[in-house]
């Protein structure tokens, strides 16, 4: 069978909805869908999810809730009319509402979390609702009867091992069509918790890897991956195939298309992936698999993210001083810090971190501890940096791919503060100023796609 999930632009409006069924029933494998909340219908529209947000921010202030209540009933109601639904629809989304708003308010974290999964909830309902109005078996299934059960982190929560057998014991011979809300699961102890934003692409990819599904279909707006981000190179070549170690490296450096922990389910089982378009759902789409015989091109994606900052540390005789990387990333530890490369010499080391995580206290208590405890020469943190990574597994049988991406740098008058390039080989990692992100990766992007691949040895 296939897991197909749908995302927020896919359920907007009662068209898109259409459009959605139609895709489901082209399909008798597509036996479980997964929706997100609806999302914008036009630039400047909400997401029923930040609708929702709002919504229990303003019961939890005791302020004025009313229009923004009325607001997301609205939006499922010019759904529910649409589509040709009877009223009793609309009236269990309202109830359903009711209900949520009236919940005890005294964790507010709580709080917002049960009324955040109203959007998946509720879409789910009016989704199968009409599935079932055109004469198809659809069945709404409830994330907790289901077995999605999650760690009680609310807003950030992750599947508990237990729930992948009782989620497959609940699924995999159901008849019909099965209609799971995504974003949502409950706690051991029946909380409703919610995965981070975007997290309906986790739901999908839980469920794909329970049922041991043949493809985990994500649709969503766009005909597939792109080399490149589309904001900054028009048209960008698009991505046919590429690895689930691929798209790590680039979904971590800025490609939004798919959520960040959602390959990890589907990698662990090795259920393929396939991006799709609901609005083209006839292009070939991108196929995300485990491992690829020969690698199509050395380059497959090139991605930059901001946000970074680096700690420089410089000790005469680093080298030499056993424990030294224990002792410096225990102090990162101990201030439940994470890193993301450690790129080092003989007698230096950086270590890059994301830059929100430090503020300014934390950050002169860890460069103390540093010049203390480690007694080095000398420390100090360099921010606004940008990460832009080369990405492609065929880069390992390839001959002159730092030459060429560094000359690419060089050209557009880029001064690289530090390069990275993994045992792996399928990336290279460039830090280098947050105001030439962009002009580095147009700069890569002409080298590697425009001026034309390098032949793999
Ligand atoms: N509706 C949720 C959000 O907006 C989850 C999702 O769409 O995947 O973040």
């Amino acid at each position: 069978m296939k897991v197909a999930k749908f995302g927020g632009t896919s359920l907007a409006s009662a068209e898109q909805i259409k459009k959605v069924c139609d895709i489901v029933v082209s399909d008798p494998e597509r036996r479980i869908v997964v929706v997100s909340a609806p999302g914008k219908r036009f630039k400047n529209d909400s997401k029923v999810t930040d609708l929702l947000i709002s919504l229990a921010e303003s019961k939890l202030s005791g302020g004025n809730y009313e229009t923004i209540l009325s607001e997301v009933v609205g939006r499922f109601e010019s759904i529910t009319t649409g589509l040709g639904l009877d009223n009793s629809v609309i009236e269990r989304v309202r109830h359903n509402l009711m209900t949520l708003l009236n919940l005890d308010t005294s964790d507010a974290k709580r709080y917002t979390d049960s009324m955040k999964s109203a959007g998946e909830d509720n879409c789910a309902v009016v989704f199968s609702a009409y599935l079932r109005k055109l004469g198809y078996d659809a069945n709404y299934i409830n994330p907790g009867e289901a077995g999605m059960i999650l760690t009680k982190e609310y807003g950030n929560a992750e599947v508990l091992p237990e729930s992948y057998k009782k989620l497959e014991a609940y699924l995999k011979n159901r008849s019909g069509i099965s209609i799971f809300p995504g974003f949502f699961g409950y706690s051991v102890d029946g909380d409703i918790v919610t995965f981070s934003r975007g997290g309906s692409d986790i739901t999908g990819s839980i469920l794909a890897a329970a049922v041991d599904a043949k493809v985990y279909e994500n649709f969503t707006d766009v005909d597939s991956v792109f080399a490149v981000n589309p904001n900054i190179i028009p048209n960008p070549v698009p991505i046919a195939s590429l690895t689930f170690r691929e798209m790590r490296e680039l979904s971590y450096a800025g490609f939004g298309v798919f959520h960040e922990e959602a390959l990890i389910p589907v990698y662990r089982k090795g259920v393929p992936v396939a991006i799709k378009n609901t609005n083209n759902p006839d292009a070939p789409g991108t196929v995300i698999v485990l491992n690829m015989k020969t690698p199509s091109q050395p380059v497959v994606g090139i991605a930059s993210d901001t946000g970074f900052c680096s700690i420089y540390i410089h000790k005469y005789m680093m080298n030499r001083e056993i424990g030294f990387g224990r002792r410096l990333l225990t102090i990162l530890e101990d201030e439940k810090l994470s890193y993301e490369h450690t790129p080092s010499g003989i007698d230096d080391i950086s270590v890059i971190l994301k830059q929100k995580q430090l503020d300014t206290e934390k950050e002169n208590r860890i460069l103390k501890r540093i010049r203390d405890e480690l007694n080095v020469d000398s420390v100090f943190i360099e921010r606004d940096l940008a990460l832009v990574m080369v990405v492609g597994e065929g880069a390992r049988k390839s001959i002159g791919m730092a030459e060429r991406a560094t000359g690419a740098l060089a050209r557009a008058g880029i001064n690289i503060l530090m390069m990275n390039q993994g045992s792996s080989e399928f990336s290279m990692m460039f830090g280098i100023s947050a105001a030439d992100a962009e002009k580095a990766v147009k700069s890569l992007y002409r080298e590697f796609f425009v001026l034309g691949p390098i032949t793999p040895i």
